[in-house]
């Protein structure tokens, strides 16, 4: 029954929308990949040593990937022009020294591109570990780019005590406004993209990255298209076990699996509260009763309730409540005719410690 609805939809869809024949080229989707150290030596949960980033790139290289600028995924997103077929960017968020002493040379050697999302008040302090302005100006004239990634790298969804939402809106787009100034004075051409701190937002920070005509970019999984929304574009981040070579090939194959959010209506979570249900409508033709399968980081498979399946609304619910900190619900399902693969979406949820706390890291 499920089969024959979905078939039914697919045709009727594919008809109407040429747009949701997952082969074809205004659909094609882009993946960005996110890395923070390059290193046996820092820790698992952020690194991948550098015999398995070389590893990444033979991967990328023999499956015919195109590493391109991040820019030139922006400017296809941004202006509806195609993006390459197959196209892949490599981004490291901090600016960690291992960007420059282990991952640049490499990616130098085969001609490839990579962007780098550098936290400005770490370069102007000297902090150890980071990247310096000069070496970060010479990753620029060796073709890297450079991205905001904030000047003080803090919560930002987080409202102090007493904070009006005024006061909070002012001191995190002086933040923002701050690190780009920064990078426009000391670098050629920095991007026009920010990369959120710990990748957490809201809607309310997303409205003020976009206030600052600045692309966004999170560390929620999934691919990006041309329906991707602009302030919170996913990545895929790479570290510990999600950066094995069987889990970066299923990643590189994924399409967007595109989502109105029904509810809730925010990301943020109250301090103690049950696990989150998260309604879900899914668009006809890309995943059904049968194929949709979800998962929750550390916890067995969520509850997964069709609530109207010919609406496509769904909810999905971990089983048990969230952990402090940051958490995600992913949902996938398999592409039509193309074997292993996926539609995929990534949903973040922040939860703090206590009402008026926020989490370390
Ligand atoms: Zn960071």
């Amino acid at each position: 029954m499920a089969e024959r609805r979905a078939a039914g939809l697919v045709i009727s869809v594919l008809l109407a929308c040429p747009w949701v024949n997952a082969g074809a080229a205004e659909d094609a989707a882009a993946v960005i990949l996110l890395y923070h150290h390059v290193s046996d030596e820092t820790p698992a949960s952020t690194s991948v040593s550098p015999a398995l980033f070389e590893a990444h790139l033979e991967h990328l290289e023999t499956h015919d990937y195109q590493v391109v600028p991040l820019s030139r995924i922006i400017a296809a997103l941004r202006s509806e022009r195609p993006l390459p077929e197959r196209s892949v960017a490599i981004t490291f968020d901090d600016a960690y020294q291992s960007v420059y002493t282990a991952a640049a040379p490499v990616l130098q050697k085969r001609g490839w591109p990579f962007a780098v999302f550098a936290t400005t008040d770490y370069l102007d302090g000297d902090f150890s570990g980071y990247l310096t302005w000069d070496q970060l100006r010479e990753l620029e004239r060796g073709g890297a780019e450079i991205g905001n990634h904030s000047r003080s790298h803090g919560h930002y969804v987080h409202r102090r005590a007493g904070e009006s939402e005024a006061a909070w809106q002012a001191r995190i787009l002086e933040d923002i406004r701050w690190a780009q100034a920064r990078l426009t004075a000391e670098l050629q051409k920095p991007l026009d993209a920010f990369a959120y701190p710990y990748g957490e937002f809201d809607r309310a920070t997303a409205r003020l990255v976009a206030a600052t005509d600045l692309v966004g970019f999170g560390q929620q999984s999934g691919p990006v298209d041309h329906r991707s929304d602009l302030h919170t574009l996913p990545r895929f981040p790479m570290a510990g076990r999600f950066a094995d070579l069987g889990s970066l090939a299923e990643k590189l194959r994924t399409r967007v699996l595109h989502v109105s959010v029904r509810a809730p209506d925010t990301a943020l979570l109250a301090a103690g509260s049950p696990a989150p249900a998260l309604r879900l409508q899914l668009e006809a033709g890309q995943a059904d009763p049968d194929s949709l399968s979800c998962f929750v980081t550390g916890q067995p498979p969520p509850t997964v309730r069709w609530l109207d399946p010919d609406a496509g609304v769904v909810e999905v619910q971990a089983q048990r409540p969230l952990p402090v900190g940051r958490s995600k619900y992913t949902c996938t399902a398999p592409v039509p005719g193309a074997p292993g693969s996926y539609f995929w979406y990534s949903h973040l949820w922040m939860k703090p410690p206590t009402p008026r706390d926020w989490y370390d890291g």
